[in-house]
């Protein structure tokens, strides 16, 4: 009796709490926020099929007009509304993109007056939300000083993080420039290198699933946020470091009032398919601009990560020229120095000679500007209004395809802004932008029509650079696709053939590539960049497999689906990918055991053709064509650094 009272209570209570709250549910109900208020602190939580993802964690935001993170009420009138939308985006994962969400618009007030708004919108794996600030009198502008906004994880739940660099640090003082190895299944209470997360930030959490925390739609009307971590389980967003970009420009974000904070995104899975699946970075923002120019997206040769600067040469680039024509491919990327190694007259006949043989340019520029020491030109063209227009007008005339922009400064609200306006002034000249040494794209693929990727991982440079990190490539490439590559476009430049990190495949020189060819080929399909140049070299096509060459000439850079089918980060993962009617499901290992199994084939008629790549125990690969069994299954064996791809056309 005692007992079943207490029960009783325990039923009246939680539903008061659930009374006073607002919940917002996705279309399916299974996805559930609630927000509501403490003493007048706001804080929401999240659960999914009834079970908890996020505990009750804080909300709100501190202004330089006023702290809107307490002494607020939530008003009654709650406007609830439902989305649906249907868009194309060519560039990543899916091209044909439904997107149906709840929405609801929460406000508080203080003193009786709104002063915030939180808007959610809950689809049925994702949540996002942002901040409304209002005018107070005649203020119409304020400083965003601090944002409560957090992420509370249950006791238990393991991290899967990139910890942001040290401002100002590594190669001519070019940090932050998200180049940090990951940690997987680690315990919270810790704050990376003592400056934060990058996002987006992977938990797992117990025996629930999956929580991939980022956020989206940041542009020059706001800084790009990372995450702290503190203890008991929390996590809050962080503002840029006022070191970064060498001290210049604010750390703090400014707005117009009204104003809007960018997206916070939080995407959940029991397991984790919705993560790698997720399109919450683009269902929330919208086109800036129209595309002035058809944006073609190409594969293509580099020079650099094999032969280095010093083969930013005429003779090096015209050679890649004649290697991208052999492959079928339209473009090559001709790296930094180009400027005093080529220089323009000689560039506009790299430019004519490619044309000749179907073969566009891509060029490589400086950001800076004044904000690192990066001494590789062409500098003072990018960061400069007058000198980039001019520059890019050039480009348009005689050809170039696309632009590199590298080594950007920061976070900073300010380098938002030069992102955008290269993006902007760029798409006047018909050309796409790809960043590197840079931030973490937050929705550009879909707001900026002429954005393909950016770099923001630990990529290919650091193959050629370090052997650890080659002892660890099958490690960081499990990792990818659940994490960095789930919410935006991934400049890799990948997928070597060259068995020595070298200009010339010379055994014994640079560092050993200790990845089987299967793995590179597989590679081609896991990272996703709508434009790829990949780490390929002329010689390979006398010192690779012709059928790994014919498949480097085959595999597409944009894709109609993207499917998960299983994997653990920083263990193994398999996906599938389609493009047209046909499928490529792709899979790598990073484990010291054989990994075997099954690949389930739904989605094609048994009898089908298929060719299969695969790795023996010794890494040496080899493809075989089979017909789909009547099970729709393919057995599957993958060494460790090794991978498969099975191929149905
Ligand atoms: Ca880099």
């Amino acid at each position: 009796m005692k007992k079943s009272l207490l029960l009783l209570l325990a039923v009246l209570v939680s539903g008061l709490i659930g009374a006073a709250g607002v919940k917002i549910p996705s279309p399916d109900n299974k996805l559930v926020v609630l927000v509501d208020t403490k003493e007048g602190t706001p804080f929401y939580s999240v659960t999914y099929n009834g079970k908890e993802f996020l505990k009750q964690s804080p909300l709100g935001l501190n202004s330089n007009m006023g702290k809107f993170s307490q002494q607020l009420s939530m008003g009654s009138n709650i406007e609830r509304k439902t989305v649906n939308e249907t868009y194309l985006l060519e560039k990543i994962k899916r091209s044909n993109i439904t997107y149906s969400a709840n929405e609801a618009v929460v406000t508080f007030n203080q003193d009786e007056k709104p002063v915030l708004d939180l808007i959610f919108r809950v689809s049925n794996h994702d949540v996002a939300f942002r901040y409304k600030v209002y005018p107070k009198g005649e203020t119409a502008v304020c400083v965003v000083n601090e944002e409560l906004t957090g992420f509370v994880f249950a006791q238990g739940t393991t991290t899967f993080l990139c910890p942001q660099m040290q401002p100002m640090s590594g190669f001519a003082r070019t940090a932050p420039s998200y180049e940090t190895s990951y940690t997987t299944d680690d315990e919270m209470g810790k704050n990376g290198l003592g400056f934060g997360y990058t996002f987006p930030a992977l938990f797992r959490v117990n025996n629930n699933g999956w929580v991939l925390i980022s956020e989206t739609g940041v542009d020059g009307s706001y800084c790009a946020s990372h995450l702290n971590g503190h203890a008991d389980g929390l996590y809050s967003i962080a503002y840029p470091m006022p070191e970064e970009n060498n001290g210049n420009g604010t750390a703090l974000p400014g707005i117009s009032l009204p104003g809007y904070t960018p997206w916070r995104t939080i995407t959940v899975g029991e397991t984790l398919a919705p993560i790698v699946e997720t399109t919450i970075p683009f269902d929330v923002v919208k086109p800036k601009y129209e595309a002035l120019h058809n944006c073609k997206y190409t594969k293509g040769s580099w020079s650099w990560i094999m032969k280095m600067d010093e083969n930013t040469v005429f003779d090096v680039q015209k050679e890649y020229i004649d290697f991208s024509a052999k492959m079928g491919w339209e473009t090559i990327l001709v790296d930094a120095l180009w400027d005093t190694q080529i220089g323009h007259d000689k560039i506009e006949e790299l430019s004519k000679y490619g044309k000749s043989k179907g073969v566009d340019l891509f060029l490589w520029y400086n950001s800076n500007g004044y904000w690192n020491d990066a001494p590789q030109g062409p500098r003072g063209v990018m960061d400069n209004l007058n000198n980039r227009r001019k520059e890019m007008a050039w480009m348009q005339r005689i050809g170039v395809k696309g632009i590199k922009v590298d080594f950007f400064g920061g976070d900073k609200q300010v380098t938002m802004q030069l992102y955008e306006d290269i993006l902007h002034d760029a798409n006047d000249f018909g050309l796409l932008v790809i960043f590197h040494g840079c931030t973490l794209p937050r929705g550009w693929e879909r707001m900026y029509p002429n954005y393909v990727a950016s770099e923001a991982v630990l990529a290919s440079e650091m193959l050629h650079f370090s052997q650890d990190i080659c002892n660890n490539e099958a490690y960081n490439a499990t990792i990818h696709p659940f994490i960095r590559n789930a919410v935006g476009a991934m400049d890799f430049g990948g997928s070597a053939l060259n068995e020595y990190w070298n200009a010339t495949n010379e055994a014994g020189r640079g560092n050993k590539r200790v990845t089987s060819d299967v793995f590179a080929l597989a590679t081609a399909v896991l990272f996703q960049s709508s434009v790829q140049h990949f780490a390929l070299a002329p010689n390979n096509l006398k010192d690779a497999p012709v059928w790994a060459i014919d498949f480097m000439k085959n595999v597409p850079t944009t894709w109609d689906e993207t499917v998960f089918i299983d994997g653990y980060p920083g263990k193994y993962v398999v996906l599938a990918r389609r493009k047209g009617d046909k499928w490529f499901v792709a899979g790598v290992n990073a484990e010291n055991s054989i990994k075997k199994m099954k690949v389930s084939l739904p989605m094609v008629k048994s009898g089908t053709q298929l060719q299969v790549y695969s790795d023996n125990n010794s890494l040496q690969g080899s493809m075989k064509s089979i017909k789909l069994s009547k099970s729709n299954t393919v057995d599957i064996q993958i060494p460790k650094n090794g991978g498969f791809v099975i191929l149905v056309e």
